[in-house]
C-alpha cells in the first residue's frame, strides 16, 4: 500500500517535471537542427474561414516553416483562439497586423481572379504578421514584393533578407524574451496586398 503510493506519487512528479525539462533544455540549446528546435515562437492560424483557400494557407504556413527557424505556425485546435485568423473575401489581399505574431489576413479574391498565385498570396500576407513590410516595386524574388512582381511570378519563398528579418523580430522568443501577445495596444494599420 505504501509502496504503490509512493510510486503514484513519483510519476505524478515526473509527469510535471518533464514539460519544465523539455522548456529548459529548448532554451539552453537554440541552436539544434533546425526541424528538431522546440525553441521556436509558436503562432497558431484559424484557417476556417478561408473557403476554397484553406489549402493556399496550410502551404503558406508551410513555407515559413520551412524558411525560419525562430517561429512557427500550427494550425489552432478547435475551440482554440488563434494568433493569426485568415479569411477569404471578395476584395483585395490584405492584412490587418496586431501585435508581432497576431492578426488577420484576407485573402481576397480580386488578386485571385486577376490570376495571382494563391499561394504567393498566403505567405505574403502572412509575412505581414511575421512583421515585414510590403517591398514595391520587387523582383519576383522577393516575397513581399507582392503583386508588383506580376501574375506570371509564383515564387513562394522569402528571400533571404526577408527570411533574416523574420529571424530577427522573433529572435527574443529564443533568448525567453517575455511574449508579446497580450500588448494592449495594437498597431491596427491595414497592409492592402
Ligand atoms: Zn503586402
Amino acid at each position: 500500500m505504501r509502496i504503490r503510493t509512493l510510486t503514484g506519487s513519483l510519476a505524478a512528479v515526473l509527469v510535471l517535471s518533464s514539460p519544465l525539462l523539455w522548456g529548459g533544455q529548448a532554451v539552453a540549446a537554440p541552436s539544434v537542427a533546425p526541424e528538431q528546435t522546440s525553441a521556436a515562437r509558436l503562432l497558431t492560424y484559424d484557417a476556417g474561414g478561408s473557403a476554397e483557400f484553406r489549402s493556399a494557407v496550410d502551404r503558406g504556413a508551410a513555407i515559413w516553416n520551412e524558411s525560419v527557424d525562430s517561429v512557427e505556425l500550427r494550425p489552432a485546435a478547435s475551440g482554440q483562439r488563434a494568433n493569426i485568423r485568415v479569411l477569404a473575401d471578395n476584395g483585395w489581399p490584405r492584412a490587418l497586423p496586431g501585435s508581432l505574431g497576431n492578426g488577420t489576413v484576407y485573402i481576397g479574391r480580386q488578386a485571385v481572379n486577376q490570376g495571382y498565385d494563391t499561394v504567393r498570396i498566403s505567405a505574403h500576407e502572412l509575412g505581414h504578421i511575421l512583421g515585414l513590410p510590403d517591398r514595391k516595386p520587387g523582383p519576383c524574388s522577393s516575397l513581399m514584393s507582392g503583386s508588383s512582381a506580376g501574375t506570371a511570378c509564383t515564387n513562394r519563398y522569402p528571400n533571404a533578407a526577408e527570411r533574416a528579418e523574420v529571424e530577427d523580430n522573433f529572435a527574443g522568443a529564443l533568448a525567453g524574451a517575455p511574449q508579446r501577445t497580450e500588448v494592449p495596444a495594437p498597431r491596427a494599420v491595414l497592409i492592402r496586398d
